[in-house]
């Protein structure tokens, strides 16, 4: 619970500061002349700007080992998950479709693929491949959310060059058999990438292990500043920068580099791995026992069977909905009385539409449009879910006075 009593469960869409981030970036607020001991460009010659520089590294140095990368220039600082995402899906194939020109092959048309569950930032990108003339095949999830690899599998084609499947995802928390896919994308040549922004600190990701060709990491969501990412790109993927310019990030993304963003990321990498098994079996417990008393509850139904102590779900995530309410105003009840949750993704949240990824699980619209998310983290307690379970309770029962 907050100071201010309220209780915040929406943090797969963001989560607040953590204090190892806020130690580690102190040091680079500071205002004025002096904040050059830290502050400068890391791009600069001067004694200042190898001071950046170096910080900058040991931020990248950090989240490498953090994530098991191989080596720390296959993590690329990016302004967000979005940026990582856009930035792998479109270098990557861009990348490819000119080797493919330069191999003489003048007319090819490349096959590209993901699922209809992912983010957006995902699926806009996607499109705007199949805009620019690639074959587009989107894979469909069983009803709790995951991708079958068989079907996977089956889809590959001649021509298909690029696959990006999340690892975990944000509204229902299915996470996926990313190495097995992977390891098919491998056998058949494919690039493969894996938005693994919502499994960071939830579920082990080890990168040497899932054997992905590029991966999408936030820091906002473990505690690290927003507007700060990363791209891990494996050593030697085809890759084609989004962003050109002054040819920062090993020439992979121009710009003057965030350090002290990089720095708070590291810090909160590291945090969020060191805590994920202790904090996971913790919040683990919390899921289970908000959908277990949740069955209990008139109207009140689960989106996706996760049952207890299940691995394959996010230990974090609860997706509910409610039969003959929307979820704007079970969000507003509930915020009245000092709780804050999703419905769909926060992504969506200012738009009526009802969530793609429900309706992808197979929900009726109706029934997407009364979703709702309870997504906990480090600072939620038992405490603050028992209360929250009275207020829905609460809520739902007004919509029958
Ligand atoms: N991918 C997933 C699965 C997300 O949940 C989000 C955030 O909502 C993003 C990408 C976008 O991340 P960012 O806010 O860092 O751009």
């Amino acid at each position: 619970m907050r100071s201010n009593g309220k209780v915040y469960l929406d943090w797969a869409a963001t989560a607040p500061l953590c204090p190892e981030a806020r130690e580690a970036m102190d040091p680079f607020l500071t205002p004025g002349l002096s904040n050059m001991d830290f502050g400068a460009n890391a791009n600069s010659l001067h004694s200042s700007g190898r001071r950046a520089f170096s910080a900058l590294e040991e931020a990248r140095l950090m989240i490498s080992r953090s994530l098991g990368a191989s080596r720390p220039d296959e993590i690329i600082f990016t302004s967000g998950a979005t940026e990582a995402d856009n930035a792998a899906i479109l270098g990557i194939v861009s990348a490819l479709r000119k080797r493919a020109t330069l191999q003489g092959k003048r007319d090819f048309i490349p096959h590209v693929i993901t699922t209809s569950i992912e983010h957006d930032a995902v699926l806009a990108p996607m499109r705007y491949l199949a805009a620019q003339g690639c074959e587009l095949s989107y894979l469909e999830p069983n009803s709790q959310g995951f991708i079958d690899p068989d079907s996977f599998g089956s889809a590959l084609r001649e021509n298909t060059v690029f696959a990006s499947v999340q690892m975990a995802n944000n509204e229902v928390g299915s996470i996926q058999s990313i190495r097995q896919l992977a390891a098919l994308a491998h056998a058949r040549g494919v690039v493969f990438h894996t938005d693994a922004v919502q499994a960071l600190g939830r579920t082990p990701v080890i990168l040497k292990e899932l054997g992905v060709d590029a991966a999408s990491f936030s820091a906002h969501k473990i505690g690290g500043p927003k507007g700060q990412g990363a791209l891990y790109l494996k050593n030697g993927t085809p890759f084609d920068p989004f962003i050109i310019g002054g040819g920062q990030e090993s020439g992979k993304r121009s710009g003057t580099q965030n350090v002290c963003g990089a720095v708070g990321f590291a810090a909160a990498c590291e945090t969020a791995i060191t805590l994920q098994e202790q904090e996971s079996r913790r919040l683990g417990v919390m899921r289970d026992a908000l959908y277990e008393a949740t069955a209990e509850l008139k109207r009140v139904h689960a989106s996706v069977d996760v049952e207890a102590g299940s691995l394959d779900f996010l230990p974090n995530i609860v997706n509910l909905y409610v039969d003959g309410m929307e979820s704007e105003t079970l969000i507003l009840r509930l915020d009245m009385q000092g709780f804050e949750v999703s419905g769909g993704s926060a992504c969506s949240s200012h738009s009526l539409e009802p969530s793609h990824v429900l309706k992808a699980l197979g929900l009726s619209s109706d029934r997407a449009l009364g979703s709702l998310r309870i997504s906990m983290g480090r600072y939620t307690d038992q405490e603050d879910i028992d209360r929250f379970l009275l207020a829905l309770g609460q809520s739902i029962g007004q919509e029958e006075e």
